[in-house]
């Protein structure tokens, strides 16, 4: 049975937060403060869109305004000039804010450091200027006498009726986001940010993920600036410049821009400080201006030099969070590959070669691995066997030569293919560099591992996370990842944050994320490097049972004695070039290896 906690405090809290806000606007609150908090919840909306895109994916975007100007505009337009319904208007908004951002996203979502942040601003101009100069959206006057919204009857003509309508939709989606958030996709986007290479070795098509959550952060300030237009009942240009784009992107980062909740607190934090400065600072300079701006700079400069992290955190301290995803007792069991017959051939490598420059990382190896044969790969420091695994598992491409894998009955190229189709034909690997995500949990990182295993359509994985419609594949692949942590001996650190194990179990664990990856290959980047004798020996005993259950394996390690009593072959490397291959105890005597390692760096 799935544990859940209903009455955790943050959920008790998010009771008292809907009450106050359910109230605000049927006791005397002044017209003034209402005025606010309907801002506040625009804002949010879109700093949502951000803590998706920017906080959690890591995709820095001053260009968001642009978007809630497509949504204002789009409806603005349509009820004006045409007398559509606002709901049509709706539509429309979102679905040419799909198709910008698609397009959009397609070309910016490839650059990266701060070509992205460049590419952001430079189409927020370009949107800014189009809605500027467009003779049928008014120019720079815009469009007014835009119809209020009506929502079931009721005519949502002043700001206490809107107002439900705002923060009625800022919390379903922000609702909808923690779903998606604690979700294979949602996992998936949380390794943006700093894991690619491994999310893409698990199967994760990365650059299309990006793309995705950047219509999704679009769409959110299109629907914001479809309220907006309704609220304010006339739209121009200004707030859809660049300024306002920065401002949106200030409010994430202020309230936590890895955070949710931080969406709300920094909108909540930015717009009363500034309508307060507004007031405020003309008084006290004895002049006009927007001096708050410069106010704001400041408090920015300061709050990334203490708390990059933003302001939502401290908060959190009070309140206990949601456990995140736990694992099942049982669930049902994921679909497993067939394993290939034994002494096929399942990987052949000819004459692979890796070049950096001048430097021959890899050169011209030929060797192959039968099914359910266990292939150690051994040389001195520099050897070049990582990039050997680079370039079997497609992280690297090949200078020349060719790789070939036994996917189903036939040997088929696979080299010149992106790692994510490598592994979808049963190819997995750990790196010698762990790579994991070290703020989540032993069991989420295990999970990415299975991001194949049942649903493929991202599109369809991210909606139904959304709607939370996902909790029986949840479970199956949360069931599985916490069968093959328990099968490498882990299954007591399931809740764990990953950073905080030693790095000789974050190596395990990378072997149960490759397990979970349903693989007829495993690659195994020096696994028992930091491991104590005792866990060691249950290593091996593992990688046996795993091999005799037919898995082949291809193994580097530097532990000599592991090597021996474990592998049926060893194929050793000096230089990029292959020096020996045969059976440990023939490896043990060849004179060309012996001279290798004795002579070698620091073996
Ligand atoms: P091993 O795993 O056998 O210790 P590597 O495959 O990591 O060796 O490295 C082989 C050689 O290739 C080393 O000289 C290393 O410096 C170089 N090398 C590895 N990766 C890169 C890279 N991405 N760019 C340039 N040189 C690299
Ligand atoms: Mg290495």
């Amino acid at each position: 049975m799935h544990k859940s906690f209903p009455f955790s405090f943050s959920n008790v809290a998010l009771i008292g937060f809907v009450a106050i806000l359910a109230l605000l606007p049927i006791l005397p609150t002044p017209e003034f403060w209402i005025t606010l908090a309907n801002y506040i919840g625009l804002y949010a909306i879109v700093a949502l869109g951000l803590v998706l895109l920017t906080g959690v994916g890591g995709l820095t975007s001053f260009g968001q305004a642009a978007f809630v100007g497509l949504g204002a505009y789009s409806t603005a337009y349509l009820s004006t000039q045409f007398g559509l319904s606002p709901w049509l208007g709706l539509l429309a908004g979102l679905c040419v804010t799909t198709l910008a951002a698609l397009a959009i996203g397609a070309i910016t979502m490839r650059l990266s450091g701060h070509y992205l942040p460049l590419g952001t601003i430079a189409w927020a101009l370009s949107l800014y200027f189009l809605f500027g100069n467009l003779e049928f959206l008014g120019k720079y006057d815009g469009l007014n006498g835009i119809p209020a919204l009506n929502l079931f009857g009721i005519d949502l003509d002043n700001g206490r009726k809107m107002f439900y309508l705002i923060w009625a939709i800022l919390l379903v989606a922000l609702i909808g986001l923690q779903n998606l958030l604690n979700s294979r996709s949602g996992r998936a986007i949380r390794a943006l940010n700093g894991g690619a290479v491994m999310a893409e070795a698990m199967g994760v098509n990365t650059t299309w993920i990006k793309v995705l959550i950047f219509v999704l952060a679009a769409l959110l300030a299109s629907v914001s600036g479809w309220l907006y237009a309704h609220l304010q009942r006339s739209v121009s240009p200004t707030p859809f410049g660049l300024n306002a784009g920065i401002e949106y992107l200030f409010m994430a980062v202020v309230g936590g821009a890895g955070y949710v909740w931080g969406a709300i607190l920094g909108s909540a934090l930015l717009t009363l400080l500034k309508d307060q400065l507004q007031s405020l600072l003309p008084k006290l300079l004895g002049a006009n201006g927007n001096f708050e701006t410069i106010v704001f700079g400041i408090l920015m400069l300061l709050l990334l030099q203490r708390a990059r992290d933003g302001l939502w955190p401290y908060l959190r301290r009070w309140m206990p969070g949601k456990p995140t995803a736990l694992a099942p007792q049982t669930a049902a069991a994921l679909p497993v590959r067939a394993k290939h017959a034994d002494a096929d051939v399942v990987l052949e490598i000819e004459k692979a070669r890796k070049e950096f420059g001048g430097l021959v990382a890899v050169n011209d190896m030929s060797f192959s691995v039968k099914a359910g044969e266990i292939v150690g790969l051994i040389g001195p420091n520099g050897a070049g066997k990582s990039t050997m695994f680079n370039l079997v598992t497609g992280v690297l491409p090949l200078t020349s030569g060719s790789i070939k894998f036994r996917a189903q009955s036939e040997l088929q190229r696979i080299s010149g293919l992106p790692s994510r189709q490598i592994v979808a034909r049963g190819i997995a690997r750990t790196f010698q560099h762990v790579r994991l995500m070290s703020s989540m949990t032993v069991l989420e990182n295990v999970a990415i591992g299975a991001h194949l295993r049942n649903h493929r359509n991202d599109v369809i994985g991210i909606a139904r996370s959304l709607l939370r419609l996902n909790r029986g594949e949840e479970q199956t692949l949360l069931f599985e990842a916490k069968k093959q942590l328990e099968r490498v001996g882990l299954g007591h650190l399931l809740y764990e944050e990953a950073g905080s194990l030693a790095l000789g179990q974050q190596r395990i664990l990378e072997i149960a994320r490759a397990l979970c990856c349903d693989p007829t290959l495993l690659l195994l980047d020096e696994p028992a490097a930091g491991l104590r004798y005792q866990e060691k020996l249950a290593l091996a005993d593992l990688l046996r049972k795993l091999k005799a259950e037919g898995m082949s394996i291809l193994l580097v390690e530097h532990d000599m004695d592991f090597v021996m009593n474990l592998t049926d072959h060893l194929v050793v490397m000096e230089f990029g070039s292959k020096i020996a291959q045969g059976l440990p105890a023939e490896i043990q005597q060849d004179p060309a290896v012996l001279e290798a390692y004795l002579g070698g760096i620091d073996e």
